[in-house]
């Protein structure tokens, strides 16, 4: 179908967060997906939807994906929407050097006008907004999740299944957990995230078990991932890591530099755990314990565990 509207997610929550988005416009929607769809699955206005492959998360690859939502694409196409995940972010860019045409990715909203989209996105850390004007269509554009609560519709899809061709030349040889848990950091309810305070690797046994007492998710700043490597790229928080909005988040031993911030800083509640009474951190918390990890968190533990089984 002819669509003024693309949207395409690998994961089936995010893309209804795009329709939802996109029917906002009131223009026609195509969605397309490569995860597996149920029969009967629940529509959220799409005009049509897409399933190609389903494809395990693994071999997806962008040049394939971006082929499919090229397929796809009409002169009637004004915009074409994705999630503002690695993945996503990555096929944003190779689909808008394909089209030649204007990209912004991480936006948190946008406007369709006549001939541009006006898109909004944080910038400077989170502590500035710009507003610009793609005026050379189709816009690629890519959206932060969980900014609306997607509105499941009355009309059910019409689902068509097509075949799913990678194009990727690498070829995938082992595949390792991600770890941080079953939740994704980015859904998840309550954060504890651990930072350069932790002394050695060992310790983050310390905060994992924190974290399991709680039923919370780990994660850390960028040194303990992309410097030191003992946590996953996806556990870490921040303006080039994961941007999340949990309940309660717990830091553990991190100084609150601006990047750090502008990854948790819609976070509902902060408790943060650091020995310098002048840590950044405490500017963006709201319980603010002053101490030595090594010495509190143990005690969290306990006190924790002990209102669990009492
Ligand atoms: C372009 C760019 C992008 C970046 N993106 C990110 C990002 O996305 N995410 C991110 O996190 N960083 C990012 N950074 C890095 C950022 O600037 C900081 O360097 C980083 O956040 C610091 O990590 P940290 O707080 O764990 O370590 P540190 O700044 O070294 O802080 C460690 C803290 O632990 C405390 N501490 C030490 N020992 C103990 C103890 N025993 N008990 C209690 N507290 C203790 C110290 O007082 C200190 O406050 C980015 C930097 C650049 C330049």
């Amino acid at each position: 179908m002819m669509a003024s509207v693309v949207c395409y997610s690998e994961d089936v929550s995010r893309l209804a967060e795009l329709i939802t988005f996109a029917k906002a416009t009131s223009q026609s929607v195509l969605a397309i997906t490569t995860s597996i769809v149920q029969e009967g699955i629940a529509s959220f206005g799409e005009d049509e939807l897409i399933v190609a492959g389903p494809v395990e998360p693994q071999k997806l690859d962008v040049e394939g994906v971006c082929e499919l939502i090229k397929k796809h694409i009409s002169s009637d196409t004004k915009l074409v929407l994705l999630s503002a995940t690695k993945f996503g972010k990555e096929v944003a860019s190779r689909l808008g050097a394909k089209l030649d045409t204007a990209v912004s990715n991480d936006c948190k909203s946008f406007v369709l006008e006549q001939n541009s989209v006006k898109v909004v996105r944080m910038v400077l850390s989170g502590n500035g907004v710009s507003t610009e004007e793609l005026s050379k269509l189709p816009a690629i554009v890519s959206l932060q999740s969980g900014l609306l609560v997607p509105k499941p519709s009355e009309k059910s899809a019409n689902v068509i299944r097509v075949g799913y061709t990678a194009l990727s030349k690498s070829l995938t040889l082992e595949v390792k957990s991600k770890g941080g848990g079953v939740v994704k950091l980015e859904d998840a309810e309550k954060i504890v995230a651990v930072g350069r305070g932790v002394q050695k690797r060992e310790d983050l046994s310390m905060i994992e078990k924190l974290a399991a007492v709680l039923g919370a998710a780990v994660g850390c700043s960028r040194p303990l991932a992309a410097d030191l490597g003992w946590l996953s790229d996806d556990q870490w928080i921040g303006l080039s890591g994961k941007k999340v909005k949990p309940k309660l988040y717990i830091a553990i031993g991190i100084s609150g530099q601006v990047q750090h911030i502008a990854g948790m800083r819609d976070s509902k509640v902060v408790v943060a755990i650091n020995k310098d009474p002048n840590a950044p951190i405490f500017a963006n918390s709201d319980y603010c314990i002053v101490g030595d990890l090594y010495s509190i968190v143990p005690e969290l533990i306990k006190a924790l565990s002990e209102k669990e089984s009492g």
